[in-house]
């Protein structure tokens, strides 16, 4: 889950990294009162988009009293920034900017380690830095079980090219952001541009965090960050229903069990789709029913991708290993039950694997006019996407 700016401040704030005062504002009016609210001479009103370069979008605008801020965030409020519409503005505490530096922490997936970043020129465009003049970006690996204590901080303000007063600084500032990481379970946590005053302090000016989802169940403060407003309606129902769904804009509905099979599954469905029907038949999800696919997860599962108002057809994907294909295919039988009149889009089963001739024979038992049989995974992504074209 990726963290709005305004959100992230606070984090940073939690953990004792030097931030400036920040309130959010959904209205013009809003925003002037929390400009007066800061009280600073010069306030900076930026968009809350979950996207970057906002700057250059025209996104983050300086302010120098409160009924400039008013009308900054009318200007700002309701632009569209990469597709993301700017439904709320931060007002920050205006900063006198020295020097724009760079800092993240990531999850290095290819090395299994963490990786730290840093730059003496930060700003805008560190995408564009990295490729044409990668050595002014240090690459610094964090071992997880050590993270950034004095000697690692040490090292990379020394890998950056900082020195003196400012390297000691700024080694401070980056043990504490190794804190939000830690603690707060984040595989990402980026500062740009991380600043230098010109009083000489180092500030974190603009934060990205993205907070790893899989230790929601230690990190229970993180519910209150959850974007209901920007959810889809689809994913946030499977989400409620302990789905592993994803919506895509498509019109075949895709149930399987295992990620990979999924997956290959939209490849399949994809190619069926170009090759039979011009690209008209495309995955309209990703699911993934797991191990168990009880016919009352079958069901749940069912009950989502029909509620997706695009889906035409839907292909159920199985592959039958310790979950035998007959219990899938009574899965499927209870699905459709408890669904009645609710299941209105043609089915393609393809099953395969352990019992599979029993489970197709429970299929055919059950005679259902909306289901189709087929052998392959081919043939049924055929079938499926000839259906979704018609
Ligand atoms: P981004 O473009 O989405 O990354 O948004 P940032 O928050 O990083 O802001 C972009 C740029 O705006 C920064 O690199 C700064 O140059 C400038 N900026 C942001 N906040 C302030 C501020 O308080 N004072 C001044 N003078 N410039 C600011
Ligand atoms: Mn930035």
């Amino acid at each position: 889950m990726d963290l709005y700016e305004y959100q992230a401040r606070d984090v940073f704030e939690k953990h004792g990294v030097p931030v400036l005062k920040g309130l959010t504002a959904t209205t013009p009016a809003e925003a002037k009162q929390a400009a007066e609210q800061i009280g600073s001479p010069v306030v900076v009103v930026k968009a809350q988009v979950k996207t970057g370069g906002r700057g250059k979008a025209g996104g983050v605008k300086v302010a120098k009293s409160p009924e400039e801020a008013e009308q900054k965030a009318a200007e700002i409020l309701g632009m569209d920034i990469k597709g993301h519409e700017v439904r709320t503005v931060m007002i920050a505490e205006g900063a006198d900017i020295a020097e724009e530096y760079y800092f993240s922490i990531l999850l290095d997936r290819a090395n299994r380690s963490y990786l730290a970043m840093c730059s003496k020129e930060g700003g805008m465009e560190i995408e564009q830095l990295a490729v044409e003049r990668p050595e002014a970006l240090a690459r610094v690996p964090v071992d997880p079980n050590v993270g950034i204590d004095d000697a690692k901080a040490t090292e990379i303000v020394t890998a950056a090219g900082f020195e003196g007063e400012d390297a000691a600084k700024i080694a401070e500032v980056l043990k504490t952001l190794w804190t939000v990481y830690n603690e707060e379970d984040a595989t990402l946590v980026e500062v740009n541009p991380l600043v230098k005053t010109g009083a000489g302090d180092i500030v974190a000016l603009d934060g990205k965090v993205t907070l790893d989802e899989n230790a929601d169940f230690r990190q229970e403060s993180h519910a209150e960050f959850e974007d209901a407003a920007a959810a889809d309606p689809l994913e946030a129902k499977a989400k409620a229903l302990h789905l592993n769904y994803v919506k895509l804009d498509g019109n075949v509905g895709i149930i399987g069990n295992g990620a990979g099979l999924v997956m290959s599954t939209l490849d399949v469905v994809a190619y069926a789709g170009e090759d039979y029907t011009g690209g008209v038949a495309k995955p309209a999800n990703f699911l993934d029913i797991g191990g168990g696919a009880s016919a009352e997860v079958m069901a749940n599962g069912l009950d989502v991708i029909l509620g997706d108002e695009q889906v035409k057809s839907v292909f159920v994907n199985v592959f039958g290993g310790i979950t035998a294909c007959d219990a899938v295919a009574n899965g499927i039988v209870g699905a459709l039950k408890t669904l009645g009149d609710d299941a209105t889009k043609p089915l393609v089963v393809r099953l395969d694997g352990n019992n599979v001739e029993e489970g197709r024979q429970i299929l055919a038992d059950f005679n259902h006019p909306l289901v189709s049989i087929e052998e392959t995974m081919d043939g049924a992504a055929k079938k499926a996407a000839e259906l979704a074209a018609k």
